[in-house]
């Protein structure tokens, strides 16, 4: 809404006074796990009606200051946005097609009735904090730092209508290698008529009223020994649409790679779009298209199906060996990750962390 301000990007910096001490950030570096520690700053920018995006800013990282009328809390106007900064061997740090994440950030503001942040200050904003905190990007094989940047109404009024006022906010945390232990096939489990998202809802914008939405079948799923949920079509519960918060692949014994049609109810992944440009690289056939459950069943026990992946920001690729529900089990619990599955990833994630060469100039060097 306002563009006039991407032209002048520019960020005032308050340090902060109280970095945590060098051992300690060594120590949590060590082991980072995933989403439980962040760095010492944070990014904000607000938007009002009036004035559009202003005051652009790095502060030190800490609470929120939110009046308990705040659109957000009531109404759940929020978005956000997932991705990593890693280190290259030279100490470099880059991330990962951050303008497709700025874009899809814009399309969840349109669908949210939020503004749109500016693609040059979403990009400014996570140079600007990844600088000041690039101590915090560990340097450990298949380590990052993850990036959520994310933006909540915060007009205090309880009226039903979009709120007048919003802030943008970027907060960094240091993960762990994914698959630690090697990379470990997982079972998920089939939402019993539970829906994540339905035509004409939201579910093609990334926004935390979709994950609330698929906790209660992610309770279910772990509670049977699962990992994740798959949710079908809302209408027909019949055809594939995508795990809580990753997109889903099969791959058939021809090595075609087939993979749902996003048709606005899945969330299109930067990184499924990503495998799919390196499967067409690879020579690898691609059918994206509406997949029966059936066929997922009928393709695993024929061997017609060879192996079927989930792909997301955090986890790159995770192979998936069993599908199960309350009445069937398909998959076999002891299958290693496939072949197509370990060779994808290892092309993506050699590019990500500056292995091999980045022909589609998906990088962007942040520090
Ligand atoms: C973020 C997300 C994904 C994966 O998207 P990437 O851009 O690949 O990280 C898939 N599904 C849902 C619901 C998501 O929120």
């Amino acid at each position: 809404m306002n563009t006039t301000f991407a032209n002048q990007v520019e960020f005032t910096i308050t340090r902060n006074t109280q970095p945590l001490p060098e051992e300690k950030r060594n120590a949590i570096l060590q082991n980072p796990g995933f989403g439980k520690h962040f760095t010492d700053h944070m990014a904000t920018i607000d938007w009002t009606r009036e004035q559009g995006w202003h005051d652009a800013r790095i502060v030190p990282y800490g609470p929120l200051q939110l009046d308990p009328a705040s659109s957000v809390l009531h109404y759940a106007q929020e978005i956000f946005e997932g991705l990593k900064a890693y280190r290259h061997a030279d100490g470099s740090i880059w991330t990962f097609r951050p303008e497709a994440n700025a874009q899809r950030f814009q399309l969840s503001a349109r669908r949210l009735a939020m503004p749109e942040l500016p693609v040059e200050l979403f990009i400014e904003s996570l140079k600007q904090l990844i600088s000041i905190d690039q101590a915090w990007v560990p340097s450990a094989p298949e380590t990052s730092a993850y990036i959520r940047p994310f933006m909540i109404a915060n007009e205090s009024f309880l009226g039903v209508r979009p709120a007048e006022r919003a802030a943008y906010h970027v907060i960094v945390s240091p993960a762990g290698s994914y698959f630690a232990n090697g990379m470990q096939p997982v079972s998920i489990w089939l939402s019993s008529g539970l829906s994540r998202a339905g035509k004409g809802g939201t579910g093609e914008a990334k926004c935390g009223g979709n994950y609330a939405a698929s906790l209660l079948p992610q309770t279910e799923a772990s509670a049977n020994g699962c990992s994740q949920v798959l949710f079908l079509d809302a209408e027909e519960h019949t055809y594939l649409e995508e795990l809580g918060g990753m997109n889903i692949f099969l791959v058939r014994k021809d090595g075609t790679l087939l993979t749902p049609k996003t048709s606005g109810s899945i969330l299109k992944g930067i990184t499924r779009a990503s495998l799919l440009q390196l499967a067409e690289d690879m020579g690898l056939k691609i059918e994206e298209r509406r997949i029966a459950l059936q066929e997922w069943i009928d393709g695993v026990n024929s061997g017609e199906i060879t192996e079927v992946f989930a792909c997301g920001t955090a986890a790159v690729i995770a192979p998936i060996c069993t599908l199960k529900s309350k009445t069937f089990t398909v998959g076999n619990e002891n299958a290693p990750a496939g072949e197509v599955t370990v060779a994808l990833r290892k092309k993506l994630t050699d590019i990500q962390y500056g292995r091999e060469e980045d022909t589609h100039n998906w990088l962007t060097r942040l520090a």
